[in-house]
This record gives structure tokens, C-alpha cells and sequence, in this order.
């Protein structure tokens, strides 16, 4: 093999953390690094449920590539992978462009989990990229003011979130916060809003702890949410959605935030996969295939009691820079290591100055866990892009 050429494809947190490693760890002739990502930015996604609900600009949420990569290490290739061809050691993109490689790096995220309910795909929103919630807000806007228009039809008013997993809890905590706001600019009574948080679980958050879950439940339902729980979504229509007790809720608002599955990009390749998930071995490697490594949410990893970990952003940056120093080993003919999770705990927010979270034995409640979310998310700034980046975009 020559210069060994190294194909990344996505700039998310497992793809980006990858390319970041190495960016720092080879020299510019070591190898022949690709990053492919459909934007030039990378977007912090697990900021995305504030711009959605338009508590903050979802400018904010991205991070221009040109700033943290090394144009003389990283070769960055804005384009659509279409498919992976893995027989062939070839990527497509959607524009026909075919990039080859001895390396293949898969971090292209995820897509919503439907389920296969009925129109769901249709006429939900989903909370995925810039560009989705860049839609969700302005959507929600237009239903306020097509109200002051039609004041019969207060179903423009009903806001329907499908899943309290962290998503949906974590967006009806930003939109309730945005309710006053809204009401305020279209002089609509709150009163006539409804926000509806729609569960199937026996329980919000299932899994989480009880008092963690009391607790963002009632500062919620402070905030005007109402939890309809163990209750499944059965079908989402134009007008709205029907619940598996029967009941259909009018809306033309319906974001799902129920669940995720790895993107169907990697499916499609022929890789074995579970709800799109690629069961990789302890190296990342997609089995069967030596130099195909997979991070993040299109990657599946068990814990020691073959329990699924939960797709997050915290695994896909820990996956990034194992994987990272292990293509650099691999390179200069070292051997790599293997990848173990530190998991670091859970920290999720309900809106301003409020948050749960979990931090081994530690349970965290209101503005301390708001602070140590915002803690976190100064450290991942730092990692990524400096002191520089971090002061930029945090937020106090
Ligand atoms: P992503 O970060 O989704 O990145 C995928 C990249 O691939 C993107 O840049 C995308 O543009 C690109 N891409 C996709 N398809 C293509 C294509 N065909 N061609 C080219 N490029 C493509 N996890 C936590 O640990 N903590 C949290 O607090 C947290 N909060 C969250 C809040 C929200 C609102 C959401 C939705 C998720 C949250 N998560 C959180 C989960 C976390 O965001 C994901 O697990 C994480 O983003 C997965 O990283 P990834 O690198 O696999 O994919
Ligand atoms: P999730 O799978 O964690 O939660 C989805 C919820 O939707 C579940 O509670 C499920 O029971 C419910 N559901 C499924 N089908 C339904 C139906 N038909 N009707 C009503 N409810 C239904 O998904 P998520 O919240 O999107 O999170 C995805 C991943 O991202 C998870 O791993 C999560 O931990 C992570 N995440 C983490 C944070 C954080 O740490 N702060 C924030 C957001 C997401």
C-alpha cells in the first residue's frame, strides 16, 4: 500500500472527534485523510431542541469546519454520500463523484425510529438538523399567527410531542419557555396553547430515576406541558394524531421524538445491521470487514451484560478518539487499542437555569445540573475547537 488513504464520512461527533485525532496525531504525509459531510459545518446536535423551539438561533448550533480542521492534513469534501460500496472499497456521493479508500470510516448519524406507525414520515416534524428546526421554529410561528387569522381553529395552538425520552422532554422544556414569548408578540391568550407531551412507556424517561423524572415532570407541567403517559401514538395524520386509547388529538404540529435508528446509508451497504445499528467488535470494525470502522449512532455496543449502550454523543466522542489514535497505530504499524466506554453520566435540561441529571451515585437537580450541563458542553467546545470556540459559543 502506498500512502494509505483514510475515507471519514460524517462530521458529527463520532466522525469529527475521528478526523480531529488524526488531524493531531499523524504528519501530513502519513496518510491521505477524506472528511465527507453534507454541510461545511458541524452542528452541535444536542443543542438542537432550543432552536427548534426558538429559544436560541440556530446559528448557534453550528461550527464552520474551516476553523478546526488542518486543510494541510484534512482533505474536506462537501457532498451527500448516497452509498457505500464496500466489495469495491468505494464511496458514492450523490453529485456521482465515487471516492475510493483502504479505510472507511461510517459516522453518518441517525434518522428518526417510526416505528412503521402510519404517517408519521409524512406529517411529523423531527428535531435532526439545522435545517429541521430551523423549520420547526418558523412552522410554530406560522401557527400563531394563522391563528390570529382563523380564531376558531385552535388546533394552529396544540403542540404535540411524540416520546419523553430526553428529546422531547428536553424541547418541551425550551418550548414551554417559549410559550409567554409567542403569546406575547401574536397577543394570543395562553390559555388556548396546549403543549402535549405523549408517552407510551409506563413512565416519561423510562429507565432514568424516579425522583429525577418526578422532578422534570413537574417543572414541565409548570411550564403548561401535559403528559399523556403510556400512552402510544397509533397514527399521525394532516390533522393531527390517534392515540391507542382511541383519542385523536387536532394538531397541525406533531414533533416526533420518539427514538432513533442508524442511517439506512449503512443498511443499504449490506452491513448486518440492528434498528440500523452496525454490531461492531471491540476495534469499531463492521464485522467481516477489517477496515470499516463505524461511530455513533450508526454503531451498537453492548455493555458487560449485553445490554445495548444508548446512541449518545458522549459514546460517539469517546468512539471518535479511540478510533482516531487506533487508524493512526494501524498507519505506522502499531497496534491499536481496545474501545471501552467511560460513561460519565446524564445531564439533561429542562429549559432556563433548569436540568436533571445523574453523575454516578449523585443526583442533580435545578440550576446545579443546568451549570454542569453547560460545563460539559464548554468542555466538548474546548476539545473540538480551543479556548477560542469555547468562549464564542457558550452560553452563561
Ligand atoms: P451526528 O452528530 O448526528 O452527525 C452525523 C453527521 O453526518 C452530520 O454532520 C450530518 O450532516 C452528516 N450526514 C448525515 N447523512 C449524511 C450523508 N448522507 N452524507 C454526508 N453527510 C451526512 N447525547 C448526549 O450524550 N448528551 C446530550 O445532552 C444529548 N442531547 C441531545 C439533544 C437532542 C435534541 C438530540 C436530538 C440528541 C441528543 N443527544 C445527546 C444524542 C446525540 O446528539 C447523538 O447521539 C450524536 O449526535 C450522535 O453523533 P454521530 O456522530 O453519530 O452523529
Ligand atoms: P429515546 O429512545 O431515548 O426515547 C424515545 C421515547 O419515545 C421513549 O420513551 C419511548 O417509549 C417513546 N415512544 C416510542 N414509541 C412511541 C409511540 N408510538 N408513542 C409515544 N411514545 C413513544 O429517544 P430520544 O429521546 O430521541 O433519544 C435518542 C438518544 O439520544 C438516546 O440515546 C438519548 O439518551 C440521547 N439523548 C440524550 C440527551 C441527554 O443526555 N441530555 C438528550 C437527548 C437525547
Amino acid at each position: 500500500m502506498g500512502t494509505p488513504k483514510i475515507l471519514i464520512l460524517g462530521a458529527g461527533y463520532g466522525g469529527l472527534l475521528t478526523t480531529l485525532q488524526l488531524q493531531k496525531k499523524l504528519n501530513y504525509n502519513e496518510a491521505e485523510i477524506t472528511l465527507v459531510n453534507k454541510h461545511n459545518y458541524h452542528y452541535i446536535t444536542t443543542w438542537l431542541h432550543e432552536p427548534a423551539a426558538g429559544t436560541a438561533p440556530a446559528d448557534h448550533a453550528r461550527v464552520s469546519l474551516d476553523g478546526i480542521l488542518n486543510k494541510d492534513k484534512v482533505n474536506f469534501v462537501k457532498g451527500t454520500v448516497q452509498a457505500i460500496q464496500p466489495e469495491e472499497q468505494t464511496v458514492t456521493l450523490e453529485n456521482g463523484e465515487v471516492l475510493s479508500y483502504d479505510y472507511l470510516v461510517v459516522g453518518l448519524g441517525s434518522e428518526p425510529e417510526t416505528f412503521g406507525i402510519e404517517g408519521l414520515k409524512e406529517h411529523a416534524f423531527s428535531i435532526r438538523s439545522i435545517n429541521a428546526v430551523r423549520n420547526i421554529r418558523e412552522h410554530i410561528e406560522y401557527m400563531f399567527s394563522k391563528f390570529k387569522n382563523e380564531p376558531d381553529r385552535t388546533d394552529y395552538l396544540t403542540f404535540v410531542v411524540g416520546g419523553a425520552g430526553f428529546t422531547g422532554i428536553e424541547f418541551c422544556g425550551e418550548l414551554g419557555d417559549r410559550l409567554p414569548e409567542l403569546c406575547r408578540e401574536f397577543d394570543v391568550d395562553p390559555e388556548l396553547v396546549k403543549i402535549y407531551c405523549i408517552e407510551a412507556a409506563p413512565t416519561a424517561l423510562p429507565g432514568f430515576d424516579p425522583e429525577l423524572i418526578q422532578y422534570a415532570m413537574d417543572v414541565l407541567e409548570r411550564k403548561g406541558i401535559e403528559f399523556k403517559i403510556g400512552t402510544p401514538i397509533k397514527q399521525c395524520t394532516p390533522d393531527g394524531v390517534l392515540l391507542a386509547t382511541g383519542e385523536e388529538i387536532k394538531s397541525k404540529t406533531v414533533v416526533w421524538a420518539a427514538g432513533v435508528r442508524g442511517n439506512n446509508i449503512v443498511e443499504k451497504a449490506g452491513f448486518e445491521v440492528m434498528r440500523g445499528r452496525v454490531k461492531v467488535d471491540e476495534y469499531l470494525r463492521a464485522p467481516g470487514h477489517e477496515n470499516v470502522f463505524v461511530v455513533g449512532d450508526c454503531a451498537l455496543i453492548f455493555n458487560e451484560e449485553g445490554r445495548p449502550y444508548p446512541p449518545t454523543a458522549q459514546i460517539a466522542v469517546q468512539e471518535g478518539e479511540t478510533l482516531g489514535a487506533n487508524l493512526a497505530a494501524l498507519v505506522r504499524g502499531d497496534l491499536p487499542q481496545k474501545f471501552i466506554p467511560h460513561l460519565q453520566g446524564t445531564l439533561a435540561s429542562l429549559g432556563k437555569g433548569e436540568g436533571i441529571g445523574q453523575v454516578g451515585s449523585k443526583k442533580l437537580f435545578g440550576s446545579t445540573a443546568a451549570m454542569m450541563k453547560k460545563a460539559s458542553d464548554l468542555r466538548y467546545l474546548y476539545k473540538i475547537g480551543g479556548v477560542g470556540l469555547a468562549l464564542k459559543k457558550v452560553k452563561l
